[in-house]
């Protein structure tokens, strides 16, 4: 299948993991919701998350995978210099991409900003 990405929008190469409740809630930090890039970084990460009454999480593999947004300088868009933000869809990583104030360069790359000196301001090819 193939499908036209919006400008700077990549899908990551694997499927993450998330941690989960009994109750079927997701965990939640300060981040968001944390995402492992396997099972056993999951796994090694529920003790975190360990809460009265419900106990301990459970790792579940995601259903596909997620969307990260990266500047034609390589700059990940991230949250507070985490971890890069993951996105459940392209059109949403486009969206968010847009309200941060990164900007399609007409090459299919994003400009992360107007004063970025990484190679983002470089002249776009033909
Ligand atoms: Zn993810
Ligand atoms: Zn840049």
């Amino acid at each position: 299948m193939t499908r036209t990405m919006p400008a700077g929008i990549t899908e990551l190469d694997y499927t993450c993991w998330e941690l989960r409740y009994d109750d079927d809630h997701e965990v939640h930090d300060g981040d968001g919701v944390p995402h492992f890039k396997t099972e056993d970084e999951a796994q090694n990460a529920v003790h975190h998350y360990e809460r009265d009454r419900v106990g301990r999480p459970n790792p579940r593999r995601r259903d596909q995978p997620c969307f990260i947004i990266t500047a034609a300088c390589g700059h990940l868009l991230d949250e507070d210099g985490g971890t890069p933000m993951h996105h459940d869809t392209a059109e949403e990583a486009a969206a968010v991409a847009k309200s941060y104030g990164w900007r399609p360069r007409g090459d299919g790359r994003l400009r992360c900003s107007a004063d970025c000196d990484q190679g983002c301001n470089e002249p776009v090819e033909d």
